[in-house]
């Protein structure tokens, strides 16, 4: 336990399609202006060097954000030929404004130092008009407590919380959220555990199902590894099941860059560039949602994929 370290990781091709759909969920989630209930069961550091020692070691942010903003935002301003999906351009631009030095006057120019973690794309997509809250749940005591550093910051005051709890355990009594000026009870969570021990698989199901009976309308985003072990196999057709038995819609995107010709494959996570594949599955999409990954999913493919085995596919099932 606590071995995990998400600075090694952060920018790489897993967090690329987990924050894309993170953004253009929330843009959607946002479009109504009631406020929102914004969860991050693991949340992780919030902000990343990708010049730092652990960044530049592992190497992942290579082939996921810096790849990327190399062929969609080129230092010469040049314009790509294959054109941007618009969740795709949101993503890089939300990534750029964590790097404004090179951003300028919003030139294309972007020199990638810094990479926001979940925490902090949601803190900079929230809006204070309509009282949205942010919680954030992080265990590891040294990321919880950067963290920590990092919100103070803001100067947010009492609408971003961090709380060093066990984010499965914690999640159980927000829901349901309270209820807006409005009357509505609305609430994004975002669940992305560490799979560091096996056990966080049938967490993330018994949580899903405990949190759908507690607050069904909630819009839920689970991400998690695809990688040769029954329980990374197993969560997405629970998940689907889950949302089948709440009549809940659905969708599930993955992505697989292949397998690197210099790195032999290996088996979770935490060993770096051996992951090539994860996925995203989340409970009450929005309905734009699968249009703008079924758009973004293939122009990722092009650039991050990096050889055999690569793929991309989108399921969805409205409610
Ligand atoms: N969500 C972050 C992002 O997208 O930037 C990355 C989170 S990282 C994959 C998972 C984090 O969960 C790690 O920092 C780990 O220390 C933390 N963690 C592990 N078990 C936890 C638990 N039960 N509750 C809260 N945090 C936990």
């Amino acid at each position: 336990m606590f071995s995990y370290r998400h600075a090694f990781h952060a920018g790489n091709h897993a967090d690329v399609l987990k924050h894309i759909t993170l953004i253009a969920t929330l843009r959607h989630l946002m479009l109504k202006p009631a406020a929102l209930t914004l969860v991050d069961t693991h949340a992780g550091a919030g902000l990343y060097r990708l010049d730092g020692d652990w960044s530049t070691k592992s190497g992942e942010a290579t082939d996921g954000i810096v790849k990327l903003m190399a062929a969609l935002r080129p230092k010469d301003g040049s314009v790509p030929a294959s054109g941007i999906a618009a969740a795709l351009d949101d993503y890089l631009t939300v990534v750029a404004k964590f790097n404004p030095a090179a951003d300028g006057d919003g030139a294309t120019s972007v020199r990638q130092r810094v990479y926001p973690g979940s925490p902090f794309i949601i803190q900079h997509l929230m809006r204070a008009a309509s009282r949205d809250r942010l919680k954030l749940f992080e265990l590891h005591p040294a990321d919880s407590k950067t963290l920590s550093t990092h919100i103070a910051r803001l100067r947010s005051g009492r609408e971003i919380a961090v709380l060093r709890q066990d984010g499965f355990e914690a999640l159980r009594a927000l829901l349901p959220p309270p209820p807006s000026a409005s009357g509505s009870r609305r609430a994004m969570v975002l669940m992305d555990p560490s799979y560091e021990i096996k056990s966080d698989y049938a967490k993330v199901g018994a949580c899903m199902q405990e949190s759908l009976r507690r607050f069904p309308n909630g819009t839920y985003l689970v991400w998690y590894p695809i990688i040769a072990r029954a329980e990374a196999h197993d969560l997405p057709r629970r998940l689907r099941t889950l949302s089948k038995q709440a009549a809940r819609g659905w969708l599930h995107a993955s992505l697989n860059i292949g397998q690197s010709p210099e790195l032999a494959p290996r088996s979770d996570r935490q060993q770096g560039g051996g992951l090539s594949a994860s996925g995203v599955f989340v409970i009450n999409p929005p309905h734009t949602l699968a249009a703008s990954l079924q758009a973004a999913l293939p122009v990722l493919l092009d650039i991050l994929g990096r050889g055999r085995g690569k793929a991309q596919s989108l399921e969805y099932a409205p409610a």
